[in-house]
């Protein structure tokens, strides 16, 4: 008889079934579709086996009896597709019309198929007991039914190809591509019965590559792993479930390691997790190497979860017998809806994690109040990638007046975006973004060959202007490479470096001064000056400014507010400047805005002036304007 291939492909079915079954599974709405169309297989591949049976043993006398056998195998192979493609809709979880009629529709189609085979009349072909199959109406009718499955589940499959990960859409074409081969060579040699083992084995990839617990579970913990993670929170976005979550982190892993054995933590890291498995009714993941994330159905009250994991948590922990550092950062996250998929959702914990990597907080909120200002940043990153893409980003200048040759020496070029309108977004408003995401780099680079092209090409110098500040982000200074990108801009634009004068910041992103010092080095070769911009902001201190080799020091609009606040802030202020000068540098006075602050400021030992008192920072021709009045 021709059943080995059929009773190969039902062990393999029975198998599949006990070991999807054996392991603790997350409540994955296309597990359940899974097994369904394993189910749907298996009894397709029996009653394959009992109609061939039953042929057999009717020794060419074909009773009603065999016939409703055969009919109920072409009934269970139209189920089978049916199975396979509800899967499928499963799997994509869209929720279009056309998947709403496509449900109605197929439902109806496979009770209409049930009730419509049993009444064609069938043909059975029995020559030996290798050449035997069913054929007519009933057997074509089933033909039918099942392409129209196939092709309606393809056209799903690239429908909605983006919905899917590649491996669940290479898996799922995997199966349908058996499937229609083995329909067409069985429909061709009508004894070669193999469209139920071919399912059987287009099952089979679906296991290995999406459906395997195994594959869900973390070796080392057993909990669920960040595969499981991001299959799950795809299937919550997908079918439009909100849920919470809870992130469990260590602070201090380097800690760990390096006191203790790697199996020593892992034999701890399996009672962590027990622990946690045990204090909470949500799913536990282990999603990175130290971080755990908790997910909670809507019905649960986060903060009581919250409270009791708190409690369980905060215990002793032993590692190799005695008492451990363990540090945990909590983070709070009470709605999934704050992100609008399974990847941005990702993306959002990423830049959460980012955000508070300095902080000492252990108890954080990923709430609405984060997302929108992480929307906003979102949106000023994509500003300013095209601002750059599309040559809107722009210098003003700021004249800065000499105090002792009584008219504009130098300017500070300031960067502004003019946006898609013409309306110009402030540095204030960007700055801090393009630092976070490096696009810093870009401006920086941008600005810079801008300033030099201004001062050559305008010939600025005759003028009357000596040389350009330009701002440096300590990001900038960090960059090994600044000087060499800097002298390449230089060279290309035929500037003399000594018309060049960088500002830079004491902040806490420098953290390497050898870096920054070795590019100034190398730039002040070149003849470029410096500056120590926003001295009196709180970071300045005295150490840095004899440090670095520094010409100019700019006291920010604060500190010259501040010297006309009262007495004993003037005197204290005085004492600076008198220190500034005895180090032989020369001094800027930011954010001069009145005649007298001039005057006074003027009087003692300032040399610069820079402030809306004279100029606002303007666009190039407004600049040149404001120039030539001078010399008028
Ligand atoms: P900053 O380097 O301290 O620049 C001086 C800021 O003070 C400018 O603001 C300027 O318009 C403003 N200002 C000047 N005089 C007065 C005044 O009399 N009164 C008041 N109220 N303000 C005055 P702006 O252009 O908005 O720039 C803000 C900051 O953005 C700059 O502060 C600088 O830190 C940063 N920035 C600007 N351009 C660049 C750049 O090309 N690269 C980098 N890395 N940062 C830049
Ligand atoms: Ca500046
Ligand atoms: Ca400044």
């Amino acid at each position: 008889m021709n059943i080995q291939v059929q009773l190969c492909g039902i062990a393999l079915m029975i198998l599949l079934l006990l070991l999807s079954n054996n392991r603790k599974s997350i409540r994955l709405h296309s597990k359940q579709a899974f097994i369904a169309a394993l189910c749907g297989t298996l009894v397709a591949l029996v009653l394959d086996v009992l109609s061939i049976i039953a042929i057999v043993n009717a020794h060419g006398h074909f009773t009603v009896f065999t016939r409703a056998i055969c009919k109920a195998y072409l009934i269970s192979l139209v189920w089978m597709c049916f199975s396979m493609n509800f899967y499928t809709t499963v799997s994509v979880g869209a929720k279009s019309s056309f998947m709403h009629y496509h449900r109605i529709i197929s439902q109806i189609f496979i009770c209409l198929s049930s009730f419509i085979i049993p009444f064609l009349p069938i043909y059975i072909h029995h020559t030996s007991r290798t050449d035997l199959y069913s054929y007519g109406p009933a057997v074509l009718y089933t033909y039918l039914a099942a392409f129209i499955f196939i092709i309606v589940n393809c056209y799903i499959l690239i429908k909605y190809k983006k919905k899917l990960s590649k491996r669940r859409w290479i898996s799922g074409m995997n199966w349908m591509v058996l499937l229609v081969v083995a329909a067409i060579v069985q429909f061709l040699n009508n004894s070669l019965l193999i469209i139920g083992f071919s399912s059987a084995l287009g099952i089979l990839i679906v296991y290995i590559r999406l459906e395997n617990p195994e594959s869900f579970i973390e070796r080392e913990t057993g909990c669920f792993n960040d595969l499981a993670f991001n299959t799950y929170l795809e299937q919550c976005y997908n079918r439009g479930e909100r849920i919470s979550m809870m992130i469990v982190q260590f602070a201090n892993p380097h800690y760990l390691y390096e006191r203790y054995y790697t199996d020593n933590i892992n034999l701890f890291l399996k009672e962590f997790c027990k622990t946690l498995d045990e204090s909470t009714k949500g799913n536990v993941f282990r999603y990175r190497e130290w971080e755990f994330v908790i997910t909670f159905s809507r019905k649960i009250n986060l903060d009581e979860a919250a409270n009791k994991l708190y409690s369980k948590l905060d215990r002793i922990w032993e590692i190799e017998g005695e008492r451990a550092n363990i540090d945990l950062i909590y983070t709070k996250i009470p709605n999934s809806f704050i992100a609008r998929d399974a990847e941005s959702m990702l993306e959002m914990m990423r830049a959460f994690r980012r955000d508070y990597s300095n902080s000492s907080d252990r108890h954080l909120f990923m709430g609405d109040e984060w997302a929108a200002n992480y929307r906003r940043e979102q949106n000023i990153e994509d500003v300013i990638v095209s601002a750059i893409k599309d040559d809107r980003i722009k210098v003003f200048y700021q004249p800065i007046y000499s105090t002792a040759a009584g008219r504009f020496l130098s300017a500070e070029a300031l960067v502004r975006i003019v946006d898609t309108d013409g309306n110009i977004i402030p540095p204030g408003a960007f700055i801090p973004v393009a630092e976070d995401t490096g696009l810093i780099l870009q401006i920086g680079i941008i600005v810079f060959k801008k300033a030099c092209q201004f001062m050559v090409e305008h010939k600025l110098y005759e003028k009357g202007i000596h040389y350009l500040e330009i701002n440096l982000s300590a990001i900038q200074c960090m960059r090994s490479d600044l000087a060499d990108e800097f002298k390449k801009v230089i060279d290309e634009v035929g500037i003399d470096p000594s018309m060049i004068n960088l500002e830079i910041t004491e902040s806490k992103g420098i953290s390497s001064p050898e870096i920054l010092i070795s590019n100034m080095k190398k730039m002040i070769d070149m003849g470029i000056t410096f500056s120590l911009d926003d001295f009196g902001t709180g970071y300045s201190n005295l150490d840095y400014l004899l440090e670095l080799p520094i010409e100019i020091v700019k006291f920010d609009r604060k500190m010259t507010l501040a010297y006309f606040e009262n007495e004993k802030r003037q005197a204290v202020i005085g004492s600076v400047i008198n220190m500034v000068k005895a180090a032989d540098l020369e001094i800027v006075a930011e954010g001069v805005e009145e005649q007298y602050q001039l005057d006074e400021l003027a009087g003692i030992d300032i040399d610069f002036i820079q402030g809306y008192y004279f100029s606002k920072p303007v666009p190039e021709e407004e600049f040149l304007r404001l120039l030539d009045a001078q010399t008028a």
